[in-house]
């Protein structure tokens, strides 16, 4: 049984803590490998490579950084076969969506590759008689990211690329459910020209990550994962002293108005909610049909939810895979239970699904309900499976009032031929990110990802401008040569002359 350990200094290494956690293929349910959970004295390891390092990183010229990104970049795509099964074999989701969110890490590379443009500063000249004025933006120090199972190469792939390029060092917490990807980047970073210490991984759990959390040396945390645990992470993290980008849990709701194009909105609904077995937080997880579209939406959608293909990763025909444990099969499995008992009409029914060579794979069938209320546990609780709640309301005011009272507001859609309706959705949605005929609207890494309301604590979200923010610091420079010095002492707030 292979030993899945940490990297810290440039090297794995197997660390003290004297406790494991199995690692499972969700696709046959046996136990692939034993990762290495890290103790206090562990993470300080990682800590103090990491603060080692900075200095030097620190002073690297930008360009020289961005060069390093470069080279990663080009070897993460000549090795992304290896890590595209690495990420299947331990998540569980099929290898061609496995290679879409290794894309979309990449492009935040992409994003970094430009840190030297991305953190240049502003400079105006005479802000007073002789006086010049300039920002500069240096890094935060020694950075932590702290990663959901859901997404193993890309939400790590959303923080240290951006992390590394403005000149911190990093410390990554990935889930202890698909642990393997981080260290084979970890490797490929260290091949890329990244200097020892510099980009440590950690695995571990909560003990871990509370050790993160509390060390002093440590100068920002970014966090994604579910809501109770951002919100503690937040709290945590800045009670001591650190700033904190936590991004929590989602429900993400797709309005489809009476003039859609309903064959367009049911293949967006299925890819959106079945897709990696509904274990996105962009996933869409209640559809809402507006002025007795309810009807037309339900024929198309029952259907192809029965002929959903499922199956291991490694199967090319598959369209979704198991679910990455066998705890969180029965966690879904008890939410469709409580759906059917608070008097939701579950039309398609998942719960019983054997796979024949499979049988004791994490799998569980696409499950459809039709006929749910904004009071039903199924509604108001984020399910990460593959269950899509179909709610109809007569009017589109409707739509948008459930939307602004949900607690989450990560993503949202809403498919429509009226562009004043699409455009009056978009301005009035309490919701991070927007889709207009676009179920799944994640933005690009030169754009930021991040929710509102109970979706997001902190005020940044990740990638594009808003990470080279969260990873930088301002400061401001104001200066005087010589002649006006002279002019004696002044006591009062200085303003422009
Ligand atoms: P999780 O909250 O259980 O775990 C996330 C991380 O926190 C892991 O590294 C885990 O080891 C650590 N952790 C777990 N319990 C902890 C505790 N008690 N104390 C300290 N650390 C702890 O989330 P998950 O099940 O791995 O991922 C699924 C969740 O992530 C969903 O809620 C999903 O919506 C969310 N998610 C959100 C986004 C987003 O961008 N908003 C993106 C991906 C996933």
């Amino acid at each position: 049984m292979p030993d899945i350990d940490h990297y810290i200094g440039g090297r794995i290494v197997a660390g003290t803590g004297e406790r494991r956690a199995d690692v499972f293929n969700p696709a046959t349910g046996e136990v692939s490998g034993r990762v290495a959970l890290a103790n206090k004295a562990d993470v300080a390891a990682a800590v103090e490579a990491a603060s080692a390092a900075l200095p030097g990183w620190a002073a690297t010229p930008p360009v020289v950084r961005a060069r390093v990104m470069f080279k990663f970049k080009y070897l993460v795509e000549a090795h992304a076969d290896e890590l595209v099964r690495l990420i299947s074999a331990e998540h569980g989701k099929v290898q061609s969506d496995a290679r879409g969110e290794l894309t979309r890490g990449l492009e935040v590379v992409e994003f970094a590759c430009g840190i030297p443009h991305l953190q240049k500063g502003e400079f105006s000249e005479n802000v007073g008689t002789n006086v010049d004025s300039f920002s500069m933006r240096q890094p935060v120090g020694v950075c932590a990211g702290i990663t959901p199972f859901n997404f193993p190469a890309m939400v790590p792939m959303w923080m240290f690329p951006i992390a590394l390029a403005c000149g911190n060092s990093f410390i990554l917490k990935p889930s202890e459910r698909d642990p393997s990807t981080a260290l084979r980047l970890a490797e490929l970073l260290t091949e890329a020209g990244l200097p020892p210490g510099v980009f440590n991984v950690v695995n571990g759990d909560k003990e871990a990550v509370d050790a993160l959390l509390t060390d002093p040396r440590v100068d920002a945390i970014s966090f994604v994962g579910s809501t109770p645990i951002a919100e503690y992470i937040y709290r945590t993290g800045t009670e001591h002293g650190k700033r904190v980008q936590a991004l929590g849990g989602a429900k993400n709701h797709m309005v489809v108005m009476p003039d859609a194009d309903l064959s367009q909105a049911t293949d967006a609904l299925m890819g959106a909610a079945y897709g990696s077995a509904g274990e996105r937080c962009m996933a869409v997880s209640v559809a809402v049909a507006v002025g007795g579209v309810g009807d037309a939406l339900m024929e198309r959608l029952e259907p192809k939810v029965r002929a959903l293909k499922i199956g291991p990763g490694n199967d090319p025909e598959a369209e979704m895979g198991p679910l990455v444990t066998r705890q969180h099969r029965d966690k879904v499995r008890g939410y469709v239970d409580q759906g059917v008992k608070e008097g939701a009409k579950l039309v398609v029914d998942g719960r019983d699904l054997k796979l024949q060579g499979y049988e004791n794979g994490f799998y569980i069938g696409g499950c459809l309900f039709d006929d749910v209320t904004t009071d039903m546990t199924i509604y108001k609780e984020e399910i990460f499976g593959p269950v899509l709640a179909v709610v109809r309301v007569p009017e589109f005011d409707q739509a948008v009032a459930m939307i602004n009272e949900h607690e989450y507001g990560n993503g949202t859609a809403i498919f429509t031929r009226d562009g004043d309706a699409a455009r009056t959705f978009a301005n009035r949605i309490k919701v991070g990110m927007v889709g207009i005929n676009v179920p799944i609207p994640v933005p690009m890494a030169f754009h930021s990802f991040g929710g509102w309301k109970r979706s997001l604590f902190g005020d940044h979200a990740v990638h594009g401008m808003e990470g080279v923010h969260f990873y930088t610091r301002l400061k401001t420079v104001t200066s005087r040569w010589p002649t006006g010095i002279r002019a004696g002492a002044e006591f009062t707030m200085p303003v422009m002359k």
